[in-house]
């Protein structure tokens, strides 16, 4: 899950489709137990907020029931007005039923006070109140609300059926408002011996980025013994990539390290989709994202070439060997290369020809940094 912006307004992840899937069953459960065993329940969804909620709420209920909508909005932009519109929707005869209503979201209770009233001349069995969400520090009324899927602080949120000015519904999961982003965050890609390195010791400055290499981070730990080091050397000798968990949180740790940065520079991270997965999730709770992917292109061929001539210099073992070479563009190809596609679907690809004078590459990036 990334950042999401509509219309004027940045939205952060919230609360992800497993954990409405608990919520969303476990009020359906209790809604059932509460209820004779032969009653057929009817629900009334109130609109728009609630449709994806009502849908699957009502899959979630195992029993017999019924299912109607009445519309009947509250919102006008991100707060809450006082203003009602009026009810359309009931053509049912609900005398003698058990009316079950679903709300997808209980604020200052404006709206559930009209339901109350409108559904006091229906001549009902019971009216209960089954809410998705419920806002405790904004509720203002002495109404009783049933059953409440989730309390939430008072923060506008978007998503499973709930909008911001007619946006965001048809997203599964549950967004909330944040800032707009302020780091630029640029992911430098490409296979072993593209020139990340070199590239990014000249970006950082004239951008005014943080580098981060996790293979540097890495090589630091194994020259001081470290723990993690240890670890890492017997996969990086072999050209094998350092199990995900392990990078994961060094990774973390490098960026919570630089707290106050404009942005960072990522040079081999993520290379494998749980590590794009885990990076999108970790900025996204901070209210920030990956701008873009930036990928050098050159192929394998000039790039052998070009780590055995850096193995004659670098110090790094895994590039003075053809088989451990080989071995790490095997490792691209089959865990790495994918990401391109990870990117491209949210429109964040850019790939830049590696072949060239370090200026002239340089030169290409920045062309496409300056445009973010
Ligand atoms: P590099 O300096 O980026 O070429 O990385 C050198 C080696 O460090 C790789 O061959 C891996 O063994 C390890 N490594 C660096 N970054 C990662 C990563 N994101 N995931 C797993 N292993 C990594």
């Amino acid at each position: 899950m990334n950042i999401i912006k509509l219309h004027d307004l940045y939205f952060k992840p919230y609360i992800n489709k497993a954990k409405l899937d608990i919520i969303v069953n476990h009020l359906a459960k209790q809604v059932k137990a509460d209820l004779p065993k032969d009653e057929v329940p009817i629900f009334v969804g109130i609109l728009n907020g609630c449709f994806l909620f009502a849908a699957d709420f009502i899959r979630a209920y195992k029993g017999n029931c019924e299912i109607s909508f009445v519309k009947l909005a509250s919102y006008e932009g991100t707060s809450s007005s006082e203003k009602i519109k009026n009810l359309v929707g009931i053509n049912e005869d609900l005398t003698g039923r058990t009316v079950i209503i679903l709300e997808d979201i209980i604020d200052t209770g404006a709206t559930l006070q009209e339901i109350y009233n409108i559904f006091k001349y229906k001549n009902v069995k019971q009216l209960k109140v089954a809410t998705l969400f419920f806002k405790p520090d904004v509720f203002k009324k002495e109404l009783p609300i049933d059953y409440i899927g989730h309390s939430i602080e008072d923060k506008f949120i978007v998503g499973y059926g709930l909008d911001y000015d007619g946006l965001g519904r048809n997203y599964p999961e549950i967004y909330q408002l944040t800032q707009q982003p302020k780091m630029k965050n640029i992911v430098l890609f490409g296979p072993p011996g593209a020139g990340k390195g070199t590239q990014a010791e000249f970006l950082k400055d004239m951008y005014n980025l943080v580098h981060i290499s996790t293979g540097d981070v890495f090589r630091f730990n194994i020259k001081n013994e470290t723990e993690l080091g240890l670890l890492a050397k017997k996969y990086m000798d072999e050209g094998d990539l350092v199990p995900d968990k392990v990078t994961i949180n060094m990774l973390k740790a490098e960026v919570e390290k630089n707290a106050d940065a404009n942005g960072f520079i990522f040079d081999g991270f993520p290379r494998t989709e749980s590590q794009a997965e885990a990076l999108d999730a970790f900025l996204a709770d901070k209210g920030e994202q990956i701008n873009a992917m930036v990928a050098l292109e050159v192929p394998e061929n000039t790039l052998v070439t070009r780590l055995l001539e850096r193995g004659k210099t670098s110090g790094r073992t895994d590039d003075t060997d053809e088989t451990k070479i080989r071995n790490r563009f095997n490792e691209y190809n089959t865990k790495t290369a994918i990401l391109k596609e990870y990117f491209e679907s949210q429109d964040k690809y850019y790939g830049i020809n590696g072949v060239g004078s370090i200026e002239d590459i340089t030169k290409r990036i920045s062309e496409v940094f300056d445009k973010l």
